[in-house]
């Protein structure tokens, strides 16, 4: 036994983390009068959601035609046919009632002057399966969506009187037999290790953005559930696919919304040319993320970049006027102002594709229950786990995401996840008894860390880990290059070894807290680059400069992947779901994917 004393908690549902999945599932849960607790690192609306500019999608038809199907095709053709087809029709049909229902608890969405919910168009969202005009299809509360979203769902779960604990470090599952029966997490500000037992734990920890150098997510996202799930034994899902942001802020990495292409906003090269024009004649500068980030990396490499390097691009919207920039995109005026020092009225954005969102993570079935690969089964359901938000992968975004989707995904996904503890959770049901040593494991990883006398401090091996993945899982790869980055990265992990970490004991110790994140981004850095390496095509966001076509015959698959302690990484696979919920709908087969 470990020389911790736990502090015990039973709870029907115990949710990790309190972003906009975590949320969405936390009040619906405890409106279904299950008992729940919210075990989350930061406050909940510090959460990453907080940052996501520019909307959520969903086919209401304020500003034109539109219809969920449409919606539903764009998805599938921006996954380039790697998402999952019947999930995706799930999202997108129950979109319009999630968005309503957001209104009706206070969402303070922008308006038409009609007062409807105002929508804007954004990349790869078109009318009449890909045929008609873009679509405005997104959902904004001005360019601060996601920081409405997070407060309104706040305050919903407040009402609702979820349990929260805050400033909770999860550090890892309490697994049995295969079974999930809850959690460990220490209490940062007292140093205490908590045990909470419950019925389901739904993982809705966020991405891993931070296993990168450059990247458009906070801090905070270090993929944490994804850690504990490795460590469970349990595989990640579809990890080569990372997707890059057109519009990060030249050397800072902060983003510039799609929102702003959406308005209106335009990319130039050196010599002034709207270059879009030449990559994607019809959607041009709103063609989907991937595409883009692609056009301005070549441009670049073939001399066509701005700024005294010409390592970047500009991105105009001042002739989009000062009285529209002001009413629809306030918040990104003011980061450009601050982040480039630029006045967005009169002159450019200096941007650089950035990574963004991790398209791939904890595989699951459409009510978030995490499946795994057993006797054959690829849909083998593990008992007493979920995971929601970007930690997981349903997949509605199989190799590329569009803009906007992810946070319907959070809200559709989180919704569906409580919907279902409460058909498979009775309230109050009684606990079995834990096995003496539940939780000693995840103790005897903190005490190994804590006592650690290495010679490297973690922020060196976490830069070392940041640098391999930005030079060699990058917006182009090769398997040479991949290859190296593999070697590289498999020093990296030997070196974190030799870590060092500050003993001040449990109390606030962020040097002992990071060291722990550092082990989880390890781990998806390892699954990312391995699974980049394996897949010999180009499709979404892995493009391979020596594989450059999609290849359906070999490689219409999910990876699944499994990392041990020391890195070394197994590969498997999945099969898309190439098959539709409901009748209502026909499966879209694959073809070119051109915008
Ligand atoms: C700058 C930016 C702008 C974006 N704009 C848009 C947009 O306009 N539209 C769109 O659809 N998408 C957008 N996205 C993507 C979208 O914001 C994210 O995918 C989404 O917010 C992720 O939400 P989440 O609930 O899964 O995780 P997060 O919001 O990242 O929340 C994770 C939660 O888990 C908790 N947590 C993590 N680890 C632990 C642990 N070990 N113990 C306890 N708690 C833990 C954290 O405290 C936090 O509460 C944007 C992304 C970025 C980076």
């Amino acid at each position: 036994m470990s020389a911790y004393e736990f502090v015990d908690h039973s709870y029907d549902v115990v949710v990790v983390g309190a972003g906009g999945a975590g949320l969405r599932a936390t009040f619906g849960l405890a409106n279904s009068g299950l008992s729940v607790a919210c075990v989350t690192k930061v406050f909940p609306t510090r959460s990453h959601t907080v940052a996501a500019q520019g909307g959520i999608s969903a086919a209401l038809g304020n500003m034109g035609q539109d219809d969920w199907r449409w919606h539903m095709y764009d998805t599938i053709k921006g996954s380039d046919w790697l998402g999952d087809q019947d999930a995706i029709e799930f999202m997108c049909k129950e979109a319009p009632a999630a968005i309503l229902e957001l209104e009706h608890y206070g969402l303070p969405f922008s308006r038409t002057e009609e007062g409807k919910i105002y929508q804007r168009p954004f990349g790869g969202m078109t009318t009449q399966y890909g045929t008609g005009p873009a679509a405005q299809r997104t959902c904004a509360a001005a360019d601060r969506t996601g920081h409405a979203m997070l407060h309104t769902l706040y305050q919903q779960a407040l009402k609702h009187e979820a349990q929260f604990f805050i400033e909770y470090f999860a550090v890892d599952l309490i697994m049995e037999n295969g079974e999930c029966r809850g959690v460990v997490a220490i209490d940062m500000a007292t140093g205490k290790v908590h045990r909470f037992r419950a019925h389901m734990v739904v993982l809705a920890t966020g991405g891993y953005g931070r296993a990168y150098f450059s990247c458009t997510s906070a801090h905070t996202c270090t993929g944490d559930g994804g850690g504990m799930v490795l460590r469970a034994g349990l595989p990640m899902q579809d990890m080569e696919f990372v997707q890059f942001h057109p519009t990060g802020i030249y050397g800072s990495g902060c983003l510039i919304t799609e929102g702003a292409r959406g308005e209106g906003g335009i990319l130039r090269n050196s010599k002034g040319e709207a270059f879009m024009e030449r990559y994607a004649p019809s959607a041009k500068n709103l063609a989907s993320r991937d595409v883009v980030s692609r056009a301005m990396t070549i441009e670049i490499r073939e001399g066509r970049g701005v700024g005294a390097e010409q390592d970047h691009i500009f991105l105009h919207l001042e002739h989009l006027g000062a009285k529209v920039l002001q009413e629809k995109l306030p918040g990104i005026s003011e980061t450009a102002k601050i982040f480039a020092g630029v006045d967005v009225t009169k002159q450019p954005i200096p941007v650089l594709p950035t990574v963004h969102y991790n398209m791939g993570g904890i595989p699951t079935n459409i009510h978030g229950e995490v499946v795994t690969l057993k006797n054959g089964n690829p849909d083998s359901v593990v008992p007493g786990l979920m995971a929601v938000g970007e930690a997981a992968c349903v997949s509605v975004h199989g190799a590329n995401r569009l803009g906007s989707n992810s946070l319907l995904d959070l809200v559709i996904f989180g919704r569906e996840a409580a919907r279902h503890c409460a058909e498979v959770v009775k309230p109050g049901k009684r606990h079995k008894p834990l096995a003496a040593d539940a939780g000693d494991l995840a103790v005897s990883r903190i005490d190994r860390y804590r006592n650690a006398k290495g010679e490297l401090k973690t922020s060196k091996i976490r830069l070392d880990m940041q640098r391999v993945m930005q030079n060699h899982a990058a917006v182009f790869r090769t398997g040479e290059s991949l290859q190296e980055g593999v070697d590289k990265l498999d020093k990296v992990i030997d070196s974190f070894g030799s870590v060092s970490v500050s003993d001040r004991g449990l109390v606030w110790n962020t040097d002992l807290v990071e060291t722990l994140e550092l082990d989880n981004l390890l781990g998806q850095a390892a699954a990312t680059i391995s699974s980049a390496l394996n897949r010999k095509e180009s499709r979404g966001a892995h493009a391979r400069e020596d594989f450059p076509n999609r290849d359906d015959a070999n490689w219409m698959k999910h990876t699944l992947s499994w990392v041990d302690g020391r890195g070394k990484v197994t590969l498997d696979t999945r099969p898309v779901h190439m098959y539709t919920l409901t009748d209502d709908v026909e499966v879209v087969p694959p073809k070119a994917r051109v915008y």
